[in-house]
């Protein structure tokens, strides 16, 4: 089954326009005609489902014959993930993050990374297709922040954990699915001491995944799968 991608922009009482590479998909590589069914998703949990209306070259309009709109996966779970030198395996983190429902992603320098940023529409575009992919209709905003201090600053709300391999303590299912959870995943390198301490003095809790070393896109399915409530 596909589904398409629609913003809330173009999303009316009772049709929807999907336009861009999701419309030349549709109609020029998988065909979709007048008549057709399909499914849209607008990114902000609705789900609508309809029939499409008149195709042009990269404009599809479709009649929406039901509409859902579906709550937010939780507990909220921010992914802050330093920025990985590997580029298919930062966009192998951001997928896999996505299929996992993290609400929103937070790419981040931290003192050991060694790249220096990252080609945030491509990244976009990953998450987008691992909605769908996922069959999924809620897309997490996607943020490049330039140190570990701007990541606590932003999300300070949040119950803050970071994961990291030398903590020997286990990380616990919190409770609570209706808290929001600001899960941090160092680079190759780790966190560097200093910033083990300016998580805890912010609050946060240092917590393991295990006795052994993961690669930080391994840690970040693996801290992320621990709070998936539903
Ligand atoms: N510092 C080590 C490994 C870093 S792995 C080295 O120098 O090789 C990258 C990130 O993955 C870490 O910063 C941490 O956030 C996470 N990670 C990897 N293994 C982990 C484990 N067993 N427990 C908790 N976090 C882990």
């Amino acid at each position: 089954m596909n589904i398409f991608y629609a913003p809330p922009g173009q999303i009316h009482e009772d049709t929807l326009e999907i336009t861009g590479r999701e419309a030349h998909h549709a109609s020029r590589v998988l065909r979709y005609s007048e008549g057709d069914a399909i499914t849209v998703v607008d990114g902000e949990g609705g789900w609508f489902e309809g029939e499409v209306g008149n195709v042009y070259e990269d404009i599809l309009l479709v009649k929406i014959s039901k509409r859902e709109k579906r709550e937010r996966p939780l507990p909220r779970r921010i992914l802050g993930l330093a920025i990985i030198k590997k580029r298919d395996r930062l966009e192998f983190a951001v997928e896999k993050a996505v299929e996992l429902g993290a609400s929103e992603i937070a790419l981040f320098r931290s003192e050991h990374t060694v790249k220096g940023s990252v080609n945030i529409d491509r990244i976009e575009s990953i998450a987008l297709s691992a909605m769908k992919q996922s069959l999924r209709c809620w897309l997490p905003e996607i943020r490049q922040l330039d140190s570990l201090d701007a990541v606590l600053q932003h999300y300070a709300d949040c119950d803050i954990l970071a994961a990291h391999e030398k903590s020997g303590v286990e990380s616990d299912i919190p409770g609570d699915s209706s808290g929001s959870y600001l899960l941090l995943v160092g680079p190759e390198g780790g966190f560097a001491d200093g910033e083990i301490k300016n998580i805890e003095s912010s609050g946060g809790r240092i917590v393991s995944l295990g006795k052994y070393r993961l690669r930080a896109e391994t840690a970040a399915i693996v801290f992320l799968g621990k709070f998936i409530a539903g």
